[in-house]
């Protein structure tokens, strides 16, 4: 009989953390997840569902529209946010209904409470210790917010998820993921929303034909995009609040948005007091099994601030499990991480971005851009985007990229095809199938002109 009351205890029951948990049992393992909060975590009860489902529900504000070119005539459509919210709720309910199930039926406890690391092998919870031979820390992250005057006046993705009425003006202060995809569903759901940036253009990180192209169709959809642009302070004037920019400059708004990144929960959960090592930016250290610089204390998902994604922190567990459980030592493989962006029109990706791929050698780029067909009647002026980055000399697709409607579903399987290490030759010999706006990746036969601009 082990020395320790369990195998494996992880702290966090989000999807890197459930993944792990449930998977290590199903080797025998005895485990057991502590969570603070919610079972399911930041992914499925406050960010990738929740938002996913309000994204859905925004959507039909263009389909009424679309609709009367294809000779659909509805009374003016009316809608209610706040039933929106609670049928989006009672959903989560009912997943964290199943992730408690999942992690009962694979034999894991649940212990509620939250953790905190009070040994090499001990967690302390509500005031009482459970060990084990393992301890695995998936507590995710936080959004951040910087350091602004009036900074208590904002929201963030969590609080945004579940605003009890729509505001009439918007601010959204950041301008990655979460930035664009609130900006596009609340714009079209008729709010008035400006993004401030303090770079020159939004999703810095993705190819700059992804970040033209999308910032170009936010700003068409009635986006206000303020570039290379500082908040100075927030102030609350009643209902209003008025955002102080460069110099003289305001904005005035009736809800503030920071959407500035997330930082990894490390915080008060006795990691260093341990001999846990972290980063400056206060992310867990970990080699590539993992393992962090206490040798029975991991740390996977969007806490070791590498690609804060959830299914690469379910890839993550599951490499962590074949590692530790079923002595097959296995690091993650980050390439070709496919990556998408749910804003309107939504980004999928994978891959190198072309300047990426200029700095390993010569690239040959085919590049797309179109009105979608089904805006041909609907009227609305919306275009898409897909690019194909080529290594010049193997001619292996290296990156592919798109901006329009069904871009996350499109790009899913082709990043199949640059798994496989497939080549434009490979492409071109697919069949497209007609008519759809995917066939584009295997009909493009054109390459960019190369210009003698530097890139
Ligand atoms: P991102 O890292 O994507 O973007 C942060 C944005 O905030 C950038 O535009 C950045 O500007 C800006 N910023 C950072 N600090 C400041 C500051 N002090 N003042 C002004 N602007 C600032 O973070 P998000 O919060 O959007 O999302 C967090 C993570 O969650 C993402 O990186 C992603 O991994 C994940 N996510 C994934 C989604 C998906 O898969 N669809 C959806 C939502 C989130 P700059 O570019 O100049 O650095």
């Amino acid at each position: 009989m082990s020395e320790f009351d369990y195998d494996l205890i992880t702290i966090g029951a989000g999807s890197g953390g459930v993944r792990s948990s449930r998977m290590a049992a199903r080797t025998g393992a005895r485990v057991a997840v502590v969570e603070e909060s919610r079972a399911g975590g930041t992914c499925v009860m406050r960010g990738c569902v929740p938002k996913k489902l309000l994204v859905f529900g925004s959507h039909f504000a263009h389909d009424f529209g679309d609709a009367r070119g294809f000779g659909w005539h509805v009374d003016e459509p009316s809608f209610d946010w706040g039933e929106l919210i609670a049928n989006k709720n009672a959903e989560l309910d009912r997943l964290e209904g199943i992730y408690q199930r999942i992690l009962r039926e694979n034999k894991v406890d649940l212990i509620e409470g939250r953790g905190v690391v009070t040994g090499p092998h001990s967690v302390e919870v509500n005031g009482k210790t459970y060990t084990a031979e393992r301890i695995l820390i998936a507590t995710g992250s936080w959004p951040h917010l910087p350091d602004v005057p009036g900074i208590e006046h904002a929201i963030t993705s969590n609080e945004a998820l579940d605003l009890q009425e729509l505001p009439d003006r918007i601010v959204i202060v950041g301008g990655g993921y979460i930035a664009v995809e609130f900006a596009g569903l609340f714009n079209a759901l008729g709010v008035d929303v400006s993004i401030i940036i303090r770079a020159g253009n939004i999703l810095r990180g993705f190819d700059e034909d992804i970040r033209d192209t999308l910032a170009d169709e936010m700003e068409k959809a009635g986006i206000t995009i303020h570039r290379e642009c500082q908040v100075r302070s927030i102030e609350k004037q009643g209902d209003i609040y008025s955002l102080r920019l460069h110099g003289t400059e305001t904005i005035e708004c009736d809800t503030v948005f920071y959407a500035t990144g997330r930082t990894a929960n490390t915080k008060g959960i006795g990691l260093e007091e341990v001999g846990v090592k972290l980063s400056e930016r206060g992310g867990v250290i970990v080699d590539e099994y993992f393992q962090t610089s206490v040798p029975s204390v991991f740390a996977l998902g969007d806490v070791i601030e590498r690609i804060q994604l959830t299914p690469v922190a379910i890839n993550e567990g599951m490499a962590f499990v074949a590692s530790q459980f079923e002595g097959r030592p296995t690091p993650m493989d980050y390439t070709n991480v496919p990556a998408a962006v749910f804003s309107q029109p939504p980004v999928g990706t994978v891959g190198l971005m072309e300047a990426e791929a200029r700095q390993n050698g010569d690239v040959d780029i085919y590049m797309s851009r179109f009105r979608p067909m089904k805006h041909t009647l609907s009227g609305r002026n919306a275009h898409a985007m897909m690019k194909l980055v080529v290594d010049s000399e193997s001619q292996r697709v290296v990156g592919c990229h798109m901006v329009g409607d069904d871009a996350p579903e499109i790009v899913q399987g082709f990043a199949v095809a640059l798994k496989c290490g497939a080549t434009k030759q490979q492409f071109d010999a697919t069949v497209g199938i007609h008519p759809t706006s995917a066939e584009e990746f295997v009909t493009m036969r054109e390459k960019v002109p190369e210009t003698d601009e530097e890139c």
